[in-house]
């Protein structure tokens, strides 16, 4: 690809390159304008170009904590053409190993496991080479159909799939949203996710950047930092478990939050108890949207007009949801957010012929076609806001010494959502315990994976095709009665 107009590139840094003093990041003391952020994106361009050969379609996996300068890596990967790989600087190094081994990158930036073939280089390290180079760079071209990042999901069978996501898909959805919500350069962003997810990421950060408004980019969702920062912000964005946490505290208040305009939750359901007891407290209706990995935002409440709780409001403007099979059905979705590809995938295609994509969720429409998410047809537990496919859990205590079989389940959580609750069948003469499964475990799966309980059982249960029956063992489960197994 030659030199000229990046299309991502210009969408997170136009409006910041008219004001480039402005600052684009607030980071504890340090604040990051617009032009610093341009420049270190330039640098970084140039490092990963002259060092390490990047050219565009390569992979550049990332693999560190939040801050600052991943946005600046991450624009820079935009510049050359490069897709962007980021990993959850959570996972285990066996998980890292797998998703390497897909993407296959040219270099991965941050710690990485022993033994990989790409070379590994710390963030500072990069930063310390790129401290000497020009600050500017001649973009590589890239429009519409440019690949420009890779976010691993999970599917069913536990085996995660690279999700393919375009400048074009990246672009539609952070300008269709600051469009929605608003969002402009007054605003300051109170952004508490991570960075290497869709909703920290795509969402957030290229909200913000691409109206030239400032984030308050926090390193994780600490209550006492979040509320500091909400004194002097005007949106945030965040997940339920965000929302009851700071319901949990009792600084949070109408006064504490008086400067704020817009309160955004997606990434898992929200109760409405949860909706309820925030607006009681702040007077706020906070804002619910729905979207996935595959398809970026999908549906959102109105900003202005009736926001329905219970519901995560109508497609966005240019998307079309369509529900499959009788009420409530599969929610399927077409537009310019939804992905073309997974990767190294081509035997299983994103879209359908006619290019809906299935999101797996089970919805209802109504008559104003606000859409209701009630409940979800592929087996996955939300907790937190981060994503566990079961089945993976289940490979990995299937995998330990003297387990027979495992089942795993999300069970509903005040704090969390839901959490993670593996019942597990072990081979006769078999000293396993919960603890001891549980410390198995962290050798292999990310802290979030790891069941919060692990109940012992002597079977589980089945149906007449011998599948196991998950509805009746979370029942047993949540209302502590009756055999689990
Ligand atoms: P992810 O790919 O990590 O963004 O997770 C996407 C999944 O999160 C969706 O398929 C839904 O199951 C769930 N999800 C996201 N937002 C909402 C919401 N507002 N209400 C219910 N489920 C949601």
């Amino acid at each position: 690809m030659t030199e000229g107009t990046n299309l991502l590139v210009e969408t997170l840094l136009g409006e910041g390159r008219r004001e480039p003093d402005r600052a684009a990041v607030r980071w504890g003391d340090d604040v990051w304008t617009f032009g610093s952020l341009d420049a270190l994106s330039a640098r970084l361009a140039r490092v990963l170009v002259a060092d390490f050969s990047v050219a565009s379609g390569d992979r550049v996996a990332v693999r560190v904590p939040t801050r600052p300068e991943v946005l600046a890596l991450n624009v820079a990967c935009a510049r050359v053409g490069a897709l962007y790989v980021p990993l959850n600087p959570a996972y285990t190094d066996p998980e890292v190993h797998g998703l390497l081994d897909d993407a296959s990158p040219v270099i991965l930036v941050g710690e990485g496991p022993r033994g990989r073939r790409e070379p590994v280089v710390g963030l500072d390290e990069l930063l310390e080479r790129a401290r000497t180079r020009p600050d500017r760079f001649e973009d590589r071209a890239g429009d519409e159909d440019t690949p420009a990042a890779i976010l691993f999901t999970s599917g069913t069978t536990g085996r995660p799939k690279g999700a393919v996501l375009s400048q074009g898909n990246l672009v539609f959805g952070c300008t269709t949203l600051n469009r929605v919500w608003g969002i402009g350069r007054d605003d300051v962003l109170v952004h508490p996710l991570p960075l290497f997810h869709v909703h920290g990421l795509f969402v957030a950060a290229y909200c913000a950047l691409a109206a030239g408004a400032t984030m308050r980019l926090l390193p994780s969702f600490e209550v006492g930092a979040v509320l500091d920062a909400l004194a002097e912000g005007t949106v945030m964005m965040g997940v339920p478990t965000h929302y009851t946490r700071l319901l949990a505290d009792e600084r949070l208040t109408a006064e504490s939050v008086r400067g704020v305009r817009l309160f955004v939750s997606g990434s898992a359901p929200m109760r409405v108890s949860t909706h309820e007891a925030f607006t009681a407290r702040t007077g706020h209706r906070i804002l619910e949207r729905y979207g996935t990995t595959e398809t970026g935002m999908i549906a959102s409440n109105p900003l202005d007009g009736e926001r329905r709780v219970g519901t995560v409001g109508p497609a966005l403007p240019g998307v079309e949801v369509r529900l499959a099979g009788t009420p409530p059905g599969r929610v399927e979705v077409r537009g310019p957010n939804v992905l073309s590809g997974y990767w190294n995938r081509p035997d299983q295609p994103a879209r359908g012929p006619d290019g809906f994509f299935d999101t797996g969720d089970l919805g209802r429409l109504d008559a104003d076609g606000y859409l209701e998410i009630v409940g979800r047809a592929k087996d996955l537990v939300i907790t937190g806001g981060l994503n566990v496919y079961p089945k993976q859990v289940e490979q990995a205590i299937d995998a330990l010494d003297g387990v027979e079989e495992s089942a795993v389940v999300g069970l509903t959580d005040r704090d969390f959502g839901e959490v993670v609750v593996a019942v597990v069948v072990t081979r006769p003469g078999a000293e396993l315990t919960a603890d001891g499964i549980r410390a198995a475990l962290r050798e292999v799966l990310a802290p979030y994976k790891i069941p919060k309980r692990v109940v012992l059982a002597g079977a589980l249960a089945r149906n007449a095709m011998g599948k196991v029956e998950k509805a009746r063992l979370r029942r047993a489960l949540e209302e502590g009665t009756g055999p689990v197994g």
